[in-house]
């Protein structure tokens, strides 16, 4: 395979969406009904409200019923408690996300354990990481499993290769380790106590860096032809008053070396809000007993 080919995240991820609007259109037809996403957002976060209206008109467009919920900075934990219990119950959604991080008063930890694991879209829900660990069906979280796709996509059979995660957070590192070890890779995970992680990285065929530093991982720490899949989003000043998005991969030295890389942006980000319409489907067909549609 030749080096440096670049990922395109932002095709594949469109091609997902489409995928997924087909199956939404085939839902519609046995079911009698569309399947709904739930998106709650608490406060005022810009980079939040960002991410809450571009996965409200990703729902729309993909064919799905998106509600919205915006609740005050102040709302208490009690409040959002009781309008997850009733999203829990409401038949018309099928996923319920809501929009990390929460304000202060709110512990993040109760509201994800409140949501019904079923609707548990982001695959958050310590029943759906459980059940991820212990190799059953469950929702994955979405950035994760959006790697895991561009990798597959990529190299196809990840058999018996050797694979680093840096960074263990629960929402990417460790479920991202745990597709890596399903899919029989060799699998390393890297964190802020890692001694010599050049040297860790260097063993690699794959990587995945999910740290939020900016840059960290330089092209001489990678093996010849190593697959990178780059997570980091981290603003940067670019001078004359500007910023711009670079990943935790120093994408200019990683470039000839690596067999191929995901950019930032449009490598990993588009894939989650692809992942997390697709999670809404398949949550959705199996509330209604439905097949899920293939290639999905
Ligand atoms: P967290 O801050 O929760 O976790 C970061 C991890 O990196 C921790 O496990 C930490 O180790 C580890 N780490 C920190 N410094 C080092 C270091 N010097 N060497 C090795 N490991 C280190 O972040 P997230 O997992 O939530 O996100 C990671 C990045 O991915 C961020 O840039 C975030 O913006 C981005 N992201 C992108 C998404 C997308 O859609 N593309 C979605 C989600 C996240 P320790 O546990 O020891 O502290």
């Amino acid at each position: 395979m030749s080096q440096g080919a670049i990922i395109d995240g932002a095709a594949f991820a469109a091609g997902l969406r489409g995928r997924v609007a087909e199956g939404v259109t085939a839902f519609r037809d046995r079911a009698g009904r569309a399947p709904g996403l739930a998106v709650v957002l608490v406060g005022e976060d810009p980079a939040s409200q960002v991410y809450v209206r571009s996965k409200g008109k990703a729902t729309v467009e993909a064919g799905m019923l998106s509600f919205e919920h915006k609740l005050p900075a102040d709302t208490s934990q009690d409040d959002l408690l009781a309008l997850v219990r009733q999203l829990n119950a409401d038949a018309t959604v099928d996923g319920i996300l809501v929009q990390l991080p929460l304000p202060k008063q709110i512990d993040e930890q109760a509201v994800i354990e409140a949501i019904d694991p079923a609707k548990d879209v982001d695959g958050f829900h310590p029943v759906n990481a459980g059940r991820l660990a212990s190799g059953l069906d469950s929702f994955v979280p979405c950035t994760p499993l959006g790697c895991l796709m561009l990798l597959k996509d990529r190299l196809g059979d990840l058999s018996g290769l050797d694979a680093v995660v840096i960074g263990r957070s629960n929402i990417v590192g460790k479920p991202m380790a745990q597709l890596l070890l399903r899919e029989s890779c060799t699998v390393t995970i890297a964190h802020s106590r890692t001694r010599d992680l050049a040297d860790v990285v260097r063993r690699a065929d794959i990587v995945v860096a999910a740290v939020g530093r900016p840059r960290m991982v330089k092209g001489d720490w990678l093996k010849p032809g190593a697959t990178v899949i780059d997570v980091g989003i981290n603003r940067v000043d670019a001078g004359e008053g500007k910023t711009r998005l670079v990943g935790d991969v120093d994408f200019e030295s990683a470039l000839p070396l690596a067999g191929a890389i995901t950019p930032v942006p449009k490598g990993v980000g588009p894939m989650t809000i692809a992942v997390l319409l697709r999670n809404t489907l398949v949550g959705a067909c199996r509330r209604d007993g439905l097949d899920v549609p293939a290639g999905l």
